[in-house]
């Protein structure tokens, strides 16, 4: 199983006509189109190819009512070629397997892109997070907890915050575990409470990951971020930290938005109003001295900077087109389709893929279990300086890796991402 490196352009396969939006296909056609690039062997393509481990647990919860209510979660491990399976958990209403093994698999990749000693993983309930009580998230959590039990750990599989779950979750579910194994386990999660072996810097890491890369994408468009206008979609815990953060560098929030819609303002919005405005109100939306803009209109904004931060397939072939921004961040998961790669690079925007743009989270993610490990923590100044060393060097190496393939910044990443999962695969060889 030999990697070479040249592509062989015309064996790239092409994208299916219609648009397909499961995400785990989408997942397996940005693969294909990385190991065409390495022309990796084809029994090396079926093992990265494949979700290594798969487990579906039903989950009985007492409800606030009396009512037992059984939920459905998942966590899948996609690969631990590089070390211990290590990935988010999701509370949404939408979750289905193939969205845990496409995001399972992203990971694998994400972590190989900033080059952490970790693999891939997701989890997933099916529920409404929004619609239960903080005792029946406990209740629930703490049963997935035990359900997942036999495969996490600090050396098989770590999870951490992702969609509607946060350092609550997480702390349930380290207490949970240390319970159950019978000794204080901080390294079982990241995300974690700062009173519970949690990281300074980790609940702005995935907002401060992706500044980083704006700034290194900056420089090659040449923009000036002091006064550069951004767009934010989505305004949970990445977006509203990369509106906060981007405002400090005097860039304009031109336009930021949640699940409800969004709001506008051209002279700029202030962040920090529109969190407390958030707290109280439940959504952005009625901000005063905004007006309104629906969700889609925000992504087809003319600006400088677009940050899609919530959740997959908003920017497709039916809005790809419209794009006007120069930049696009992905501070979220899978918000760009193939199809929408292809036409953003022939329209010139620069794409900073999620397994870049959003790798701060898990970066942080990866220093708070080697302080946990260690016994030892780090100031928020250390933190924030390894991150930045870590996101601005794997943009080089992305950077550098999507011109030697003359190709765009997704496929760049995957082409090193999956390279260095596949010299793993191989140097350790297969067993038995
Ligand atoms: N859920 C985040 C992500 O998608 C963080 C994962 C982690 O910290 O392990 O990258």
């Amino acid at each position: 199983m030999a990697i070479a490196t040249k592509p062989a352009p015309q064996a790239i396969p092409r994208i299916a006509p219609r648009e397909d939006l499961n995400p785990y296909r989408i997942a397996q056609i940005q693969f294909d189109i990385a190991a065409e690039h390495l022309k990796l062997d084809q029994g090396l393509r079926q093992i990265l190819r494949a979700s290594k481990r798969v487990m579906e647990v039903s989950i009985p919860t007492k409800m606030d009512s009396g009512q037992v209510k059984v939920f459905t979660g998942y966590r899948v491990q996609h690969n631990i070629a590089r070390g211990p399976a290590k990935g988010g958990l999701r509370y949404h209403p939408n979750v289905t397997l193939d969205e845990v093994r496409a995001l399972a698999m992203w990971m694998t990749w994400k972590t190989a892109t900033v080059n952490l000693p970790y693999g891939g993983a997701k989890g997933g309930v099916i529920c409404d997070p929004k619609r239960m009580s903080k005792g029946e998230l406990e209740r629930m959590t703490r049963r997935f907890t035990s359900e997942i039990l036999p495969i996490i750990g600090p050396g098989r599989d770590v999870p951490a915050p992702d969609v509607y779950t946060d350092s609550q979750t997480m702390a349930w579910i380290m207490d949970t575990y240390s319970v159950m194994v019978g000794e204080a386990t901080l390294g079982v999660v990241t995300g974690k409470p700062i009173s519970l072996g949690g990281s300074l810097g980790r609940s702005d890491a995935t907002a401060r990951g992706c500044l980083f890369a704006v700034e290194e994408a900056c420089k090659l468009k040449r923009i000036n971020l002091r006064g550069a206008t951004v767009a934010i979609q989505g305004f949970g815990n990445a977006g509203s930290a990369a509106a906060r953060l981007f405002a400090e560098k005097k860039a304009r929030i031109l336009a930021i938005s949640d699940s409800r819609g969004g709001v506008f303002n051209s002279r700029g919005i202030d962040p920090l109003k529109a969190m407390r405005y958030k707290e109280r109100s439940g959504t952005v939306v009625g901000m005063p001295g905004t007006s309104r803009i629906s969700n889609d209109d925000l992504l087809t904004l003319k600006c400088d900077i677009l940050i899609p931060a919530a959740l997959e397939n908003v920017i497709t072939l039916n809005n790809a087109e419209l794009i006007k921004a120069r930049i696009v961040a992905e501070a979220a998961n899978g918000p760009t389709t193939p199809h929408a790669d292809e036409v953003l690079a022939r329209k010139g925007v620069l794409l900073v893929p999620d397994i870049l743009a959003n790798a701060g989270g898990v970066t942080v993610s990866y220093f708070e279990w080697a302080q946990d490990l260690q016994g030892y923590f780090w100031t928020e100044g250390e933190v924030n300086l390894r991150l930045e060393t870590v996101i601005k060097r794997a943009f080089h190496e992305v950077h550098e890796t999507t011109r030697k393939h003359h190709t765009h910044m997704r496929t760049g990443a995957y082409i090193l991402s999956v390279g260095r999962v596949a010299d793993a695969t191989l140097v350790r060889g297969l067993y038995p």
